[in-house]
């Protein structure tokens, strides 16, 4: 789809930066700048920026940067027209696309149509729960459960009844084209004639809501003991399994007041959770935790309990997730509820204050594997070895240093082994690791000339005073200093800038929306935080300075390389002068990045 630049820039003016971000992370305001959690790399102090006036952000761990566009299209993994597109409904802006045949149009909007799809069928399943005779096994199935019509009616529940075209009948009806009808996960073709069949038969449906409260797939669960007793939604294109938790559309509100998030893992164990006033929570249903879900949590909440059955596959499951919280530095603790409950039957005999008090006492981390650890080896000396044997691999994971040495301590005490010993484990078992990584290809790469990042480091700061004050490019431009750059990717964004229109208001959003490429945006965002640090009256002299050593450094350089090639030519020593040659030409090279 093509949406004309000056729609772009209708989005980009009209859009706020902050506004959009603080849906997705914790942004608190310092200075000119908010500051939050990276969502596009694993940290625990904030080096993510954003920077209302210039519209732009930009992380100084990772360096991802750009505007509120680019934003949007990195955090949901979208295209730019879609990302675009987002934007435009969301603040009210029309972008016309008569222009598109209709079969362009359906093959581009394949999503629109597959969310449109999921929500036609979420309403017949809803119909078939609460009005058709076949739905009242599952009404009385609900029933039993507790589960109220307000949760029925708020989570969207069905029922898919017993029959093999239920929604195969409603696609006809739809008249879906067979493409969006295999990609939308909800038949299956039948191998031995031509059509297809329904998915999800005789089970209890649940919608799974995506963040912006679209229907993205459906879970199903059977109302007796078959199996499979769950079962989901395949990926589609509107379906991303590892961004996507159930319940969090609901519950966001209610894990950023509280500042922390149950994570739960079937559909019944969240909606009792929240059927009881316990809100702040979400459930993997099913899938396994990924990093994508642990940083899409952290925009909510800084501190996550993780929640599971006493049973074997539970504390498997517990297990698993924990590594990827660690990783991602995430203050994490594990609640396991006693044996034979999970968190819905657990609420609904005991009630919501009865789990809240049991989670106030969820374990550490590091307490849960321990215990889990003792449970499977037991305390002879054997097992003992064992436990820590198990318990380093996880103490490495702890980036924390003082934190790290405490649970050394807990551990050597529960173990009765010397704090010593255990520490002497640890180390080993780093040293190990961190020999993997420094022979691995490749770490040579930061044997950078010096001279090379003084010459990158003064180009940059003129960038940075052309976007910061843009007065300063008729000094550029008079001095033709681009001519000096060595750099010539700093070369050629600096001369995309000058080019840029009436350098008044928004100059950084105008740049920026004329950079196409990624690398771009993000070294402009990077440029453009980069905060000036004289005063304003005295920038244009330190910027004539700038420029003037550029100029200086470059000139030198390259009379010093020239005269000596004269003399060498002179003296007829044709070896030296290949060798001059040959440093002119590796000169050049090394900036041309
Ligand atoms: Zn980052």
């Amino acid at each position: 789809m093509h949406i004309p630049e000056e729609k772009i820039s209708e989005i980009l003016n009209t859009s706020d930066i902050v506004e959009i971000i603080s849906e997705s992370v914790i942004l608190k305001n310092s200075g000119r700048n908010f500051f939050g959690l990276c969502p596009f790399h694993s940290e625990k102090t904030p080096s993510f920026s954003v920077n209302p006036g210039k519209q732009i952000f930009h992380c100084f761990g990772c360096s991802a940067g750009g505007n509120v566009i680019s934003y949007v299209m990195k955090y949901h993994g979208i295209t730019f027209p879609e990302a675009a597109k987002m934007l435009a409904q969301r603040y009210n802006i029309v972008i016309e696309t008569k222009d598109i045949s209709p079969a362009k149009r359906e093959q581009l909007n394949l999503k629109e149509n597959l969310f449109r799809l999921n929500k036609k069928v979420m309403e017949v399943y809803s119909s078939q729960l609460c009005t058709s005779a076949q739905g009242e096994a599952a009404r009385n199935y609900l029933k039993n459960r507790g589960t109220t019509d307000d949760i029925i009616q708020e989570f969207g529940l069905g029922f898919s009844p017993d029959a093999w075209e239920c929604v195969v009948n409603v696609l006809k009806k739809q008249k879906v084209l067979r493409k969006v009808a295999i990609q939308s996960g909800l038949v299956m073709e039948r191998k031995q004639s031509k059509g297809f069949y329904d998915r999800f038969r005789n089970r209890i449906m649940f919608p799974i809501f995506d963040i912006n409260m679209q229907v993205a797939g459906f879970g199903g669960r059977v109302m007796d003991d078959s199996m499979p007793k769950y079962m989901n939604s395949p990926e589609t294109p509107v379906y991303n399994k590892s961004r996507i938790l159930y319940g969090l559309h609901a519950s966001k509100q209610y894990c950023r007041q509280l500042g922390f998030v149950y994570i739960v893992e079937g559909y019944f164990d969240f909606l009792s959770l929240y059927q009881h006033g316990i809100k702040n929570a979400v459930a993997t249903s099913g899938t396994a935790l990924t990093s994508d879900h642990v940083r899409l949590l952290k925009g909510y909440a800084s501190k996550m309990v993780l929640v599971f059955d006493s049973d074997a596959a539970g504390i498997h499951a517990a297990k698993r997730s924990i590594k990827t919280f660690m990783q991602e530095g995430v203050d994490i603790r594990v609640l396991v509820l006693p044996e034979g409950n999970d968190p819905d039957s657990f609420v609904v005999k005991y009630g919501a204050d009865a789990f809240s008090e049991k989670a106030s006492k969820a374990k550490t981390v590091m307490q849960f594997l321990l215990q889990v650890s003792i449970d499977t080896h037991g305390l002879s000396v054997e097992g003992r070895m064992k436990i820590l044997d198990e318990m380093k691999e996880h103490l490495m994971l702890i980036h924390d240093g003082a934190l790290r040495s405490l649970y050394v301590k807990e551990l050597s005490e529960t173990l009765n082994i010397d704090e010593k010993a255990v520490l002497e484990k640890v180390r080993e078992q780093v040293v190990n690791q961190v020999a993997k990584k420094t022979f691995l290809p490749g770490s040579e790469k930061d044997d950078k000339n010096e001279k090379q990042l003084e010459s990158d480091r003064r180009e940059e700061q003129v960038i940075s005073m052309m976007l910061n004050y843009p007065e300063i490019i008729k000094e550029v431009e008079k001095t033709d200093t681009l001519d000096y750059f060595y750099s010539e990717k700093l070369k050629r964004i600096a001369k995309k800038i000058i080019m840029v229109d009436s350098p008044k208001d928004a100059f950084v959003t105008k740049v920026m929306a004329s950079m196409k490429k990624d690398e771009d945006q993000q070294l402009i965002a990077s440029l453009a935080m980069n905060d000036f640090l004289c005063e304003k009256e005295d920038i244009h002299e330190t910027a004539l300075s700038i420029i003037n050593r550029i100029i200086r450094v470059r000139t030198k350089q390259e009379n010093t390389l020239t005269s000596k090639i004269i003399s060498a030519e002179k003296g007829c020593n044709s070896e030296l002068m290949a060798l001059l040659k040959q440093k002119q030409d590796q000169i050049r090279q090394l900036h041309d990045r």
